[in-house]
């Protein structure tokens, strides 16, 4: 730590403040005598006050603020406090809590995190992105507001999004954070409310559209790679109507991804290969009915298509074993109503509005609900799925939890205990006829943090769609014996800093593998990875 000549200074850069772990050398050094009490504490006695001052808050949104305050005071005790409990800190510092954040932004409002480029500053995007302190920038999380989590446009006030996502990526699969950079792009709201409202913080205009955004978004992906050249790129909680064509537009010619359309399709990916222990089947051998066919129903049918191609299928073959349901029913040749990114799903079948019926003709092993409508997979169709088959795999997926298209309680009851079961939500652990199930959560955070760490590690010049197939197969060849034996085909989130630097080291082999590398390969690519994972310390 350099010598400060204001060593009270100290205290306000958060990638330097100690606090009361300052040593006696060190507040001799930097002038920090007298301006603190005289107990030096260890890391671990001040991640132990944290979770006493925390234990003495009601509310989830109370925690996520003094947690926020943390980051802003002294970045490596708040990572030491995430990392000492992710299960229990991931849903406080993101989803669920981050949502209410996010919607109240501009209320709780303290200190500025990230950089944010409203559309009126176009032409000066790379000198406002050269304000940011840190140079060497390596993974970016931008968004613009417009489709934050469940709920909606939000404006500025998304920010919450990138800085709790990041936090994710640093505490879940080690990625140093001052290698990070949240940025939330501004070009307006059409949410009336923050308009109207003072406080909001965003520009006070409709959002722009069309060719101006377009050229926004162009020159803020050139600033980028003129300033960070090594840096990915993860496009984060836009509208589907930006967010598909952004992305068609730059994976083939930048380090870019977008974690709701792949993260998604690659952690329910997983979800299918943990099933698939507990039965013993094939992929290539499985039949997909998807309660629902918007964004997340066709880009999880368009992986599973791709992993079933990697197995030995043709993309045709595989795609006649998904098949879509949507709110006019079954996804079939005859109806005039299919949009162009459905039709690889949509195969000759007679019409059919009813559920049930489209089980018995179509017999799936699996039904996916990501259809944002609660109750659709009742007990008929529990007990459909059950009659045609063994193990039935039902994945409600739809968030938050007040959409899930059934419960865990449900698909086992209605099963009979027979049931394979994940949803988008946690539900705990349910016991069916004296036995025991741990249902798991097809959570995005099984993926993407493990990808941005992978992608850091080799500079991968693309991310491509093959590297989420290996992150699926990753996430599921590590759920213990004694996990699947209780219905749980995910890992643990207790372990999910174990889990995530592993699918990190797969996924970094099938990039060198594969040439997509900027760097040396290491001898030992997991031992590399593991040493490069960001461990909260004070050097
Ligand atoms: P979307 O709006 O693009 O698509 C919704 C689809 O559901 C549409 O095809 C619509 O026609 C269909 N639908 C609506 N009502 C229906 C009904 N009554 N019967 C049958 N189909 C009906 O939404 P999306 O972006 O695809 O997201 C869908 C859901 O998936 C959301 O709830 C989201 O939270 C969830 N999701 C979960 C995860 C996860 O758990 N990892 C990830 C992404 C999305």
């Amino acid at each position: 730590m350099p010598a400060q000549e204001n060593g009270f200074a100290l205290f306000h850069d958060p990638l330097q403040n100690r606090g009361s772990a300052f040593t006696p050398d060190q507040r001799a050094a930097n002038g920090l005598e007298g301006l603190l009490p005289p107990a030096v504490d260890t890391l671990e006695i001040q991640v132990a006050r944290i979770h006493l001052q925390l234990s003495a808050l009601d509310s989830d949104m109370q925690k996520y603020l003094l947690l926020s305050d943390l980051q802003a005071r002294n970045q490596t005790l708040f990572f030491a406090v995430i990392m000492s409990d992710p299960a229990t800190f991931m849903p406080l510092v993101y989803t669920p809590t981050v949502g209410e954040a996010c919607q109240k932004f501009d209320h709780f409002y303290r200190a500025p995190r990230g950089v944010y480029l409203p559309i009126t500053a176009k032409g000066r995007l790379k000198e406002l992105l050269q304000n940011w302190p840190q140079k060497d920038i390596r993974f970016i999380v931008v968004t613009d507001g417009e489709r934050i989590l469940g709920l909606g446009d939000l404006g500025v006030n998304g920010m919450g999004i990138p800085v709790g996502k990041l936090s994710l990526y640093t505490a879940v699969a080690g990625v140093p954070p001052e290698l990070t950079l949240p940025i939330t792009l501004d070009v307006g709201t059409n949410n009336e409310q923050y308009l109207e409202d003072p406080l909001y913080l965003g520009l006070r205009q409709h959002r722009v559209r069309g060719a101006e955004y377009d050229a926004f978004i162009d020159e803020f992906v050139q600033a980028i790679q003129s300033l960070y050249p090594k840096s990915c790129l993860q496009w984060e909680d836009f509208a589907n109507i930006n967010a598909v064509p952004i992305l068609a537009r730059y994976k083939d010619k930048i380090c870019t991804y977008n974690d709701d359309i792949q993260g998604t399709a690659s952690v329910a990916l997983a979800g299918i290969y943990g099933s698939l222990r507990i039965s013993g089947e094939k992929l290539t051998e499985q039949r997909f009915l998807f309660m629902g066919a918007g964004s997340a129903g066709t880009g999880i049918a368009e992986l599973i298509s791709e992993a079933m191609l990697l197995e030995g299928l043709t993309i045709e073959q595989a795609r006649a074993r998904c098949f879509l349901f949507d709110v006019n029913g079954l996804l079939e040749s005859s109806r005039s109503d299919i949009a162009d990114f459905q039709k690889p799903f949509t195969h000759a079948h007679a019409p059919t509005k009813n559920f049930v019926e489209a089980i018995e003709s179509i017999k799936p092993t699996a039904i996916i609900g990501v259809s944002t409508v609660p109750k659709l997979f009742n007990q008929q169709v529990i007990e459909a799925m059950s009659r045609v088959n063994e193990r039935p795999i039902i994945f409600p997926y739809s968030n938050p939890t007040s959409r899930s298209e059934c419960t865990a309680e449900e698909a086992y009851k209605w099963s009979n205990g027979k049931a394979i079961f994940a949803s988008g939500s946690p539900y705990p652990p349910v016991e069916v006829n004296g036995q025991k199930f741990i249902p798991g959560q097809g959570n995005n955070v099984y993926i993407f943090p493990a990808m941005g760490m992978a992608v850091l590690a080799t500079e991968s010049s693309r991310v491509t769609e093959a590297m989420f197939i290996v992150a699926a197969k990753a996430v599921a060849e590590q759920v213990g014996q004694e996990s699947l034996d209780s219905g749980l085909i995910y890992p643990p989130q207790s372990q999910i800093l174990d889990a995530s630097l592993h699918t990190a080291a797969k996924i970094a082999t099938y990039i060198f593998d594969n040439g997509l590398a900027r760097v040396p390969r290491p001898a030992d690519i997991e031992s590399h990875i593991r040493a490069m994972a960001y461990k909260p310390a004070y050097s």
